[in-house]
């Protein structure tokens, strides 16, 4: 008799503006060590938290995960957050990700920094009740204080799974940044999502 497997599926939401190789190898690392069947690239139309910033249009960024993502057969783009109206909350995304996978083990994937605002984030205690594990990469500059974590959220240790990789000082602003003051960035990003960012002549100064 066959052994009855259930799907390891992993959740990396963000605003991949642009999706950079600090992203894929967060995505691959947790694949990997946490035994991931498939990791979704939850694409965020307007994050809660940056409603303030210029963000380039949902689409584009979708094409852009898109060509990052392409050779890995376990990544996938998901572009649901933006069939609902927002604010798109994590925990709302969640409740409709457990319908419609319902066999699922749901594994969400952060970086450290979001780690430390969990407490800020929308109805956080729901967030946690409705995943199985939280796979948590660091980033530099951004130790997690857990006791504090831990403060607000007693059990939350029996969730979280630690992914083991090297700091990497690359963020999407950055990138932005050197895109528009005309300086290197090539080797940050994926080759294809370079291109289709010259290319389009995103992030440059208007
Ligand atoms: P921005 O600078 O625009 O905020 P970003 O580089 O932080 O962009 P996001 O789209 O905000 O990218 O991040 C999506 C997820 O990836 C978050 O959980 C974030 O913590 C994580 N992440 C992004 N870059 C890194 C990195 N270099 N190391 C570890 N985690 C990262
Ligand atoms: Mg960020």
């Amino acid at each position: 008799m066959g052994r009855i497997t259930v799907e390891r599926l992993g959740i990396f939401g963000g605003t991949f503006d642009p999706p950079h190789l600090g992203h894929m190898i967060l995505a691959a690392e947790a694949a990997d060590q946490l035994a991931l069947d498939r990791v979704l690239w939850m694409l965020s139309p307007a994050p809660p938290h940056k409603l303030h910033q210029k963000i380039t249009p949902f689409d584009c960024r979708a094409e852009l995960v898109k060509a990052c993502i392409q050779h890995e057969p376990k990544f996938d783009l998901s572009l649901i957050e933006n069939e609902r109206p927002g604010p798109h909350y994590t925990s709302d995304t969640l409740l409709f990700l457990r319908e419609r996978f319902p066999k699922s083990t749901i594994v969400l994937l952060t970086g450290g920094d979001s780690m430390n605002d969990f407490h800020e984030w929308h109805e956080p205690q729901q967030i946690l009740d409705r995943i199985d594990e939280m796979g948590v990469m660091n980033r530099p500059g951004e130790g997690i204080d857990w006791d504090q974590i831990k403060s607000v959220f007693p059990n939350i240790m029996q969730k979280i799974r630690f992914i083991d990789a090297p700091l990497l000082e690359i963020s999407s602003t950055e990138i932005r940044e050197r895109v528009a003051t005309n300086h290197h960035f090539r080797y940050y990003l994926n080759e294809a999502v370079f291109h289709m960012i010259q290319k389009n002549n995103f992030y440059q100064k208007t």
